[in-house]
């Protein structure tokens, strides 16, 4: 089984390298500059213990209750661990126990509530700001949707909130390509959307380099307009045997 299992994840991310590789080819990028994070989310902790045997070194997850427990059985592993996912409060201090950057952070209480944890770990914690881009034309920074995010209004506020925070390390900005709103279906819009929200960020913050964007249907656009890390989940484990 486990053997079976091995072969299929290694077959499914040498389709996925493949897929990285042909899409920075195609947009004159090296290959380094894209890092794959895989997303483990409802997969055991097994599949992320040969995920790291085949040389995956960033897993990502959206739920602490299934990340905690995961990332403790695999403490032993050299991953990074990314939360991807929207984050309450209460889950703070469970996720700054094994998470080495949030991808979703969204809003001022977050940043508050994960610095004072940062601290209390004695651990730094990478943030992505995530951008709900189905609120480009939203009034005024918010949350937004069930799947998070702040306003690209919002961005430079938290940016700076993150940047002055304890314990907290500004690394960039994250997206998921919208459904509703002028970018819906038109992923590599949104991606290069992103991109100029990034390099608006980078004139202030210029360390926060990192662009997380694109997933297993869309990877290729997101490479093509200049993310650094694809975030894929079913490309490599297969299709989820439920919502995550
Ligand atoms: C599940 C998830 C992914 C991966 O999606 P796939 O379509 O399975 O590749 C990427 N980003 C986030 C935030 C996710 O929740």
């Amino acid at each position: 089984m486990t053997d079976d299992r091995r072969a299929e994840l290694a077959a499914n991310l040498e389709r996925v390298e493949n897929r990285i590789s042909a899409a920075c080819a195609k947009a004159g990028r090296p290959r380094d500059e894209v890092t794959l994070i895989v997303v483990t989310k409802t997969y055991p902790a097994s599949d992320v213990r040969l995920l790291a045997e085949l040389g995956v070194r960033q897993v990502a997850e959206n739920r602490d209750q299934d990340a905690a427990p995961k990332a403790a059985e695999c403490a032993d592993l050299p991953l990074t661990w990314h939360f991807v996912g929207q984050l309450q409060t209460n889950k703070v201090r469970s996720v700054a126990g094994y998470a080495g950057i949030v991808q979703s952070v969204d809003r001022s209480r977050l940043v508050t509530a994960l610095s004072k944890e940062a601290v209390r770990a004695e651990r730094e914690l990478g943030c992505l700001i995530q951008v709900a881009l189905d609120a480009e034309s939203g009034d005024a920074a918010r949350v937004t949707g069930e799947r998070g995010g702040v306003a690209p209004q919002g961005v430079p506020a938290l940016a700076d909130a993150i940047a002055e925070a304890q314990g907290l390390r500004l690394d960039g900005v994250m997206t998921v390509a919208p459904l509703a709103g002028p970018y819906a279906g038109r992923q590599l819009a949104a991606f290069e959307r992103l991109m100029e929200i990034s390099t608006d960020l980078r004139a202030t913050h210029p360390a926060a380099t990192m662009v997380s964007a694109g997933m297993s249907a869309d990877l290729e656009e997101a490479v093509a307009a200049g993310a650094t890390h694809v975030r894929v989940g079913t490309a490599v484990l297969g299709v989820r045997p439920r919502l995550g």
